[in-house]
């Protein structure tokens, strides 16, 4: 029996992993999801405690890809998770655990998924969906054209994931001079010729809306074979299941134990994976979301309501990663919560995307909440200030702003039966302004990043206008 995909609107025929790979949306506009999610055995959990990341990663997705050989795909992830792709552990961590646990103090840790080339842990995934693509593609011969609009972390992981990859350009679009300097030069100063960095006069919205016009003329997106790679896309939430489990291995001693995981949430891609890692089997105990001043999800978690923002009420704040109106990949948890009813999906999101709410409070599926190990909460910018502040003093840890909104919330929900691991989803340093208000100093920054800033930058500054874009992309690709 092969491992199939449906989607979660019921309406697009199954598919293969590599199908769904370079993809996003089903055609019926839902998320694909594996038609049952698979189990681990109580056996399978022992053999694999000790296992290198490269292997356990291996396990894990080979549970989840049944139509890429696995001696292909073993090679693959051997080249993913390096000690020199992850090589910005802290002094006293082995880079080559990837995601080393560091505990702050017994039963409380932080495990460590920013170490790699954009401090953000979005490479974690990024990273092994720049090989998986490029493998694909050499298989097909084909190439892709990736576009995206970036006010930050995406677009920077996306861009050191494809540098150099065989068969695919990345477009990317920024607001001009609207991200930090540190995050603008290490887009900007990527000289490798399949990187295109565009500097868009006009805002986040701006981008994004040019990505849309231009995705939605359906006869120029396939004679230049456009695609993205935002945080629906499957390989990516299949990629982060893994590191629930390195965490999970870390943390205990044997796997009659239990553990519960704080994870800063934004479009609910992250703490996904952590659903999808408990479905299998992997005992964890509790799954904390916490969300910043933007808690669309929080109140969903508290109340039964899921009530998507208008950009209008988006607060920009100091997670900016967090900062979401709708979470996109929120439909996957509730279409498990809904017993996978897929026309249930398609009329709480018709409401949705007519910019309605829908309010699951008085039904029994929400009753059932509790069983999935779901709780949340929120955090403020104060909040974040004095987080970071009490874990630099009582542990001598600098943490991020979204780290910090994650640990605040954790301590506030956890079950103290249990050990706590909290997902560190950044690196201080892409945040200096907010760590030199918490803490009155600069943040550490690796030694490979020290004067970025200075570095010959190559972008092109354009007008808001999906023809100018249309025309750049056609001349080059
Ligand atoms: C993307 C991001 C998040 C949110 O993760 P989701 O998967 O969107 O929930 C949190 N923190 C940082 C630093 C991020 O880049």
């Amino acid at each position: 029996m092969s491992i199939r995909y449906v989607s979660t609107r019921g309406e697009a025929p199954p598919h293969r992993f590599s199908e769904i790979l370079l993809g996003g949306l089903a055609p019926d506009g839902g998320l694909y999801l594996p038609e049952a999610y698979p189990r681990v055995t109580r056996a399978e959990l022992d053999q694999w405690r000790l296992l290198p990341y490269p292997q356990l990663a291996l396990r894990v997705l080979a549970k989840f890809i049944d139509d890429i050989p696995a001696a292909d795909l073993e090679a693959l992830l051997e080249r993913t998770y390096t000690a020199a792709v992850y090589g910005h552990a802290r002094a006293g961590e082995r880079a080559a655990d990837i995601t080393p646990l560091r505990w702050l103090e017994p039963g409380l840790g932080i495990l460590e998924l920013s170490n790699g080339p954009t401090l953000a842990f979005k490479d974690m995934a990024m990273q092994l969906l720049g090989n998986l693509f490029e493998y694909a593609l050499g298989k097909t011969g084909s190439e892709l054209n990736i576009l995206g609009a970036t006010s930050g972390d995406t677009g920077s992981s996306a861009e050191y994931a494809m540098r150099g990859k065989k068969g695919i350009r990345v477009f990317m679009l920024s607001p001009q001079r609207k991200m930090s300097r540190f995050q603008t030069a290490q887009m900007f100063s990527l000289q490798d010729p399949n990187i295109f960095n565009i500097a868009v006069r006009g805002v986040f919205d701006d981008c994004q809306d040019i990505v849309k016009a231009v995705s939605n003329d359906l006869g120029f997106k396939r004679r230049h074979r456009i695609g993205t790679v935002n945080s629906i896309n499957w390989a990516r939430v299949a990629a982060q299941v893994v590191y629930f489990f390195k965490g999970y291995f870390e943390a205990t001693a044997s796997s009659d134990e239990e553990v519960s995981f704080a994870v800063p949430s934004g479009n609910f891609g992250n703490i996904c994976a952590g659903h999808i890692a408990r479905m299998m089997g992997l005992p964890i105990r509790q799954l904390i979301l916490a969300t910043n001043e933007n808690d669309v999800l929080d109140e969903f978690f508290r109340t039964g309501i899921y009530r998507p923002r208008a950009t209008a009420q988006t607060w920009h704040t100091s997670s900016p990663s967090m900062d979401i109106s709708k979470a996109s990949n929120f439909e996957r948890f509730v279409f498990d919560l809904v017993g996978r009813d897929a026309a249930t999906v398609r009329g709480l999101w018709a409401t949705v995307e007519a910019g309605g709410a829908f309010d699951l409070s008085a039904t029994p599926h929400f009753a059932r909440i509790a069983g999935y190990g779901f709780v949340s909460g929120r955090s403020t910018h104060a909040d974040r200030i004095a987080t970071i502040r009490r874990v630099w003093s009582q542990y001598g840890v600098m943490i991020d702003t979204h780290t910090a909104d994650g640990l605040k919330v954790g301590l506030e929900r956890r079950d103290p039966a249990v050990p706590l691991v909290c997902l560190e989803t950044a690196l201080p340093v892409k945040f200096e302004e907010t760590i030199r208000e918490a803490l009155y100093r600069e943040p550490e920054r690796p030694p490979d990043l020290i004067g970025i800033e200075d570095l010959p930058q190559r972008f092109e500054v354009m007008d808001a206008s999906p023809e100018a874009v249309k025309a750049y992309i056609a001349a080059r690709t």
